[in-house]
Order: structure tokens, then C-alpha cells, then sequence
């Protein structure tokens, strides 16, 4: 991977005037940037977020996409919804889908072919809870969610990204160190290599409590390829400090 990438995850997070400053601050500040950006945006926003960020380097993502590619699916959007929009990125299998909405990894496997079937990245999230760390369980829970979406997705496999975010890291001030963060990047990277020839091209992204002052020595690790930011993509000085670390 030779350009790290810095994504934004804003969650259920801003409008329209808010979307703007924040996105103004961004551009006005992106001089010595030079990694790959992208932010994923709450739906109803996409259409501003595309104009806001035409003509920038900063990539438009989603946060979601349904299972189906159209019908009878009340308040779901599609993936050439989403593509009606220039969505570069699309977020799937968050942990908190997978636990507020209940997302299993068989719907996770579909939203990523449903996305990649439109030329839409998938940004695939696998996770532990601290109880499984704890239980010794993290490497078995992380391959078990991506060897799902590997066995949906098949040959397009390297056409995704991976975000490693462990679910007791996210929002919560607590990171993962380096060492555990490239511990687990080292499993992925190796179940990738196992999967296709072309591993080198997934990039697999690390999230929770990246911020500012902890991103250069996370984004320094081997396999750490880039950063899945929540909270600190809301503050442009923030996001700012984090994209300029990526591209060291
Ligand atoms: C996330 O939601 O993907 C995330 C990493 O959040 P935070 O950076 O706030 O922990």
C-alpha cells in the first residue's frame, strides 16, 4: 500500500450548516495532505457532501447500503443509489449495526457485493468485544467476520477495504496500542494472502479512539494502512492533524 488512507465516519452526526463549516475548515487546511481521504457521510447529506467536496481529493462515502439492489424495502438505500451520488466508499458491517440493528455477517457479506457490484468500495469493519479479548477470542472473531465476507465475494475480494475496529476501542477514549493494533492487521493481511493474489491492494484501515495526538505512532505500524475516525473526523484541526500524519 503505498498511500495510507484516512477515512471519516460521522455517524448520525451534523446538517447542513455544520456539514459545511466543517468541510470548509478541511479544505482550507488540506495544503501538505497527501494521503488518501475520504468521509462517509449520513444519507440525507450526500447530495450536499458530493458539491462541498467536487473538485477536492477528499472522497464521498456512506455509512450503510441495503442487502437489495431495489423494491418493496421501506427506508433501506441502494447501492446505485448511493453510486447516483459519486459515493466513493461505503462503510459496512459497523459494530453498531451489528449490534443495534443486528446485522449478521451473512447481510454484511451481501451489502459488500451489493456495493461492489456498483463499483462502490466496501469498507468492511471487523471487531472484538473487550469479552472476547479477554476470552482469548479476538483473532477467531476477526477471521470468522472476514472469511464471511471472502466467501461471498470470491475473486472481488481484493477490491475492499478492511477497517480493523475493536468494538471496546470505539468512542469510548480507549485504543488499541500499536502492538495490538498490528498484531491483529498481521492476521487479516495473512487471511487476505490466503484468499487472493492481488492482497496488496486491500488496504486494512485501523478504528477506535484514533485522534490527533495517538495517529502517527498507530498509522507507523506495517500493517496499519490508514484510519477509520469517528469522533475526531468532526473536528477539522483533528481530522487535519490525523491526514497530515498519514502522509508522512
Ligand atoms: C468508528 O465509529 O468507526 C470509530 C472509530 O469511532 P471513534 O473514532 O469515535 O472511536
Amino acid at each position: 500500500m503505498s498511500h495510507k488512507l484516512i477515512v471519516g465516519n460521522w455517524k448520525m452526526n451534523g446538517g447542513l450548516s455544520a456539514n459545511q463549516t466543517l468541510l470548509d475548515e478541511i479544505k482550507a487546511g488540506l495544503g501538505a495532505v497527501r494521503c488518501r481521504a475520504g468521509v462517509c457521510v449520513p444519507h440525507p447529506y450526500l447530495a450536499q457532501v458530493q458539491l462541498l467536496l467536487a473538485g477536492t481529493p477528499i472522497a464521498l462515502g456512506a455509512q450503510d447500503v441495503s442487502i437489495h439492489a431495489s423494491g418493496a424495502y421501506t427506508g433501506e438505500v441502494s447501492a446505485s443509489m448511493l453510486r447516483d451520488f459519486g459515493v466513493r466508499y461505503c462503510i459496512v458491517g459497523h459494530s453498531e449495526r451489528r449490534q443495534y440493528h443486528r446485522e449478521t455477517e451473512v447481510e454484511v457479506a451481501l451489502k459488500v457485493k451489493q456495493a461492489l457490484a456498483c463499483g462502490i468500495t466496501p469498507i468492511v469493519c471487523v471487531g472484538e468485544t473487550l469479552v472476547q479479548r479477554d476470552a482469548g477470542e479476538t483473532e477467531a472473531v476477526v477471521k470468522r467476520q472476514l472469511a464471511a465476507v471472502i466467501h461471498e465475494n470470491g475473486h472481488c475480494i481484493s477490491e475492499i477495504v478492511v477497517a480493523y475496529e475493536p468494538v471496546w476501542a470505539i468512542g469510548t477514549g480507549r485504543t488499541a496500542t500499536p502492538e495490538q493494533a498490528q498484531a491483529v492487521h498481521a492476521v487479516l493481511r495473512a487471511q487476505l494472502k490466503a484468499a487472493t493474489p492481488h492482497h496488496e491492494r486491500v488496504a486494512i484501515l485501523y478504528g477506535g479512539s484514533m485522534n490527533a495526538a495517538n495517529a502517527a505512532e498507530l498509522l507507523a505500524q506495517p500493517d496499519v494502512d490508514g484510519g477509520l475516525i469517528g469522533g475526531a473526523a468532526l473536528k477539522a484541526a483533528d481530522f487535519l492533524t490525523i491526514l497530515r500524519a498519514a502522509s508522512r
